[in-house]
């Protein structure tokens, strides 16, 4: 039997997992880090701590896995993406903290490149919108506000990177510099279609070509690690942004198919195929993965910002459940939302809507509006945002879904997948492993490697664990939908305007 660990770098935590080559998870170990919040609006993560979890993780997962590092054929990154990290090269030693990707301190200078009139270009370029969120104003932030930094960056003492480059710095002793075209085209500094450094880009964001590592494909020959790190040398064969590793691991391996993770967020990625499509419907246009010399694959991807974590707030905030699992038998306690309607936008609304002014509503609250009702509209509210995802998704790729694959915490709930699957009048597909994110990553390195010769090999492996088939009318969908609009127009714009500006 052969093995592949796949590190999980998350945003909340560091994981390791063993695979084996049936696909089926034989060691797991988990373990959260510190999140520091300097400032409103600053998220930093220790670059040292996310190393240190990662790697006692791994070790820890080999054990767990009980087998013997020798036979662990590959290692497969993914990570959260865009979290930017700067070091020293003659160290390795961090000069500052990472800047996360959720971290907001550089709006003021995306906003001026907005006003200078150059988010067009960017977009056309990149496939990205114009915001905080991409790693190339973070790199600028770093290299302007610790002392000496930019000067030593032209100097070229300086390294920079996202979590998947950081980490294989780490894991290879400082030999290898490198990052793979999905989590390169998270920097607003990659020219999409060519995968390359985009010299222009540079300049506007005002990073130095220096501290920025070599583009390679997924699944390249990145290093390997020593024996000293794992007790047998292993070679890293893959590396992978989490959400195109999600995409990835649920198999989503011809255009127009997608997939969607219920996170804390909702992640939706769909494959369009060999040529990136510029969205009209305010999406992203990304890479999905590169494989070996074949061309290059692409995704459109949107993003909603509150997905579980609205449960969360009704355990947290309302204090109407105990744990996020019992939503589902609160909601379930009445057959319908007796017209309440709650947008989840607590921090704005993202895709497709894109108005971060936009706030939280309850709406349709009568005399006879129960806790139930409100859990019940909750749910409800999640998979109304997955479905504005998905229009604009099915507009942009100009083809409708034949099935949403889904993965993540929350799509564990039977009733959030049979509503999902009500609004959308698509069947939602959820797979035995709902580890879509660290399966993707070991995918791609076992692939690599030789454990499965292609990807249909792996079709095999993939167990369906329910298929949840639309059973609302069209009617009955579209009614709910156009009510849907409504509320969402309601969430619009609360936040603008206060304090009498
Ligand atoms: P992330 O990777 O973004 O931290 P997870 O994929 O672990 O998140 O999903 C966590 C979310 O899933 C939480 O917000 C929680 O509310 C939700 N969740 C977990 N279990 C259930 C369940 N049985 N029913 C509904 N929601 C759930």
């Amino acid at each position: 039997m052969k093995y592949i660990l796949a590190l999980d770098q998350g945003t909340t935590s560091s994981r390791g997992i063993v695979f084996d080559e049936r696909g089926a998870i034989c060691g797991v170990a988990q373990k959260e880090f510190r999140q520091h919040f300097p400032q409103s609006g600053w998220v930093e993560h220790d670059a040292e701590e996310i190393w240190q979890t990662q790697l006692e993780t791994a070790r820890q997962a080999i054990k767990n896995a009980r087998v013997a590092a020798r036979h662990i054929a590959a290692i497969g990154i993914t990570n959260q993406r865009e979290t930017t990290v700067v070091w020293e090269r003659s160290t390795g030693r961090p000069i500052a903290n990472a800047i996360v990707w959720q971290d907001r301190r550089t709006a003021p200078v995306t906003e001026r490149l907005k006003r200078d009139g150059v988010e067009a270009h960017v977009s056309r370029i990149t496939g990205l919108v114009l915001d905080p969120y991409f790693s190339a104003t973070k790199i600028a932030w770093i290299l302007d506000h610790v002392p000496g930094a930019r000067a030593r960056a032209e100097k070229g003492e300086l390294a920079a990177g996202t979590v998947d480059t950081w980490l294989l710095w780490k894991l290879t002793g400082g030999a290898v510099h490198a990052t793979d075209v999905t989590n390169a085209s998270r920097t607003s500094l990659m020219n999409l279609r060519a995968q390359a450094w985009d010299p222009e880009l540079l300049k506007l964001f005002d990073v130095p070509a220096s501290v920025l590592p070599e583009i390679r494909a997924c699944d390249a020959t990145f290093g390997v690690a020593p024996a000293e790190l794992f007790g047998a040398e292993v070679p890293i064969r893959a590396m992978v942004g989490d959400q195109q590793a999600a995409l990835f691991g649920q198999l989503c391996t011809r255009p127009g198919m997608a997939k969607n993770t219920f996170g804390t967020g909702c992640f939706m990625l769909m494959q369009v195929g060999e040529q990136a499509v510029d969205s009209r419907n305010h999406l992203l246009s990304t890479m999905a993965w590169k494989r070996g010399d074949a061309a290059a694959t692409y995704a459109i991807e949107g993003s909603v910002f509150v997905g579980g974590s609205a449960i969360q707030w009704l355990r947290d905030g309302l204090g109407i459940i105990r744990s996020a699992p019992d939503v589902n038998a609160l909601a379930s306690s009445v057959p319908d939302a007796d017209g309440v309607m709650m947008v989840p936008a607590f921090t704005g609304l993202g895709a497709p809507h894109w108005d971060p002014t936009a706030r939280g509503v309850i709406v349709g609250i009568s005399r006879g509006t129960k806790a139930a009702h409100i859990a019940r509209a909750t749910l409800e509210g999640i998979a109304h945002q997955v479905a504005d995802l998905m229009q604009a998704m099915t507009a942009d790729a100009g083809k409708a879904l034949d099935v949403l694959r889904v993965d993540g915490g929350a799509s564990a709930s039977d009733m959030l997948m049979q509503m999902q699957a009500d609004l959308l009048g698509v069947p939602v597909e959820r797979p035995k492993v709902v580890e879509s994110t660290a399966q993707g990553a070991a995918f791609m390195a076992g692939l690599a490697v030789g454990v499965w010769s292609d990807p249909s090999q792996i079709e095999h492996i993939r167990r369906i664990d329910r298929t949840f088939a639309p059973v609302w009318s069209a009617d009955r969908r579209s009614a709910a939908r156009a009510q849907w609009q409504r509320a969402i127009e309601r969430s619009r714009r609360w936040d603008e305007g206060k304090a009498g500006t």
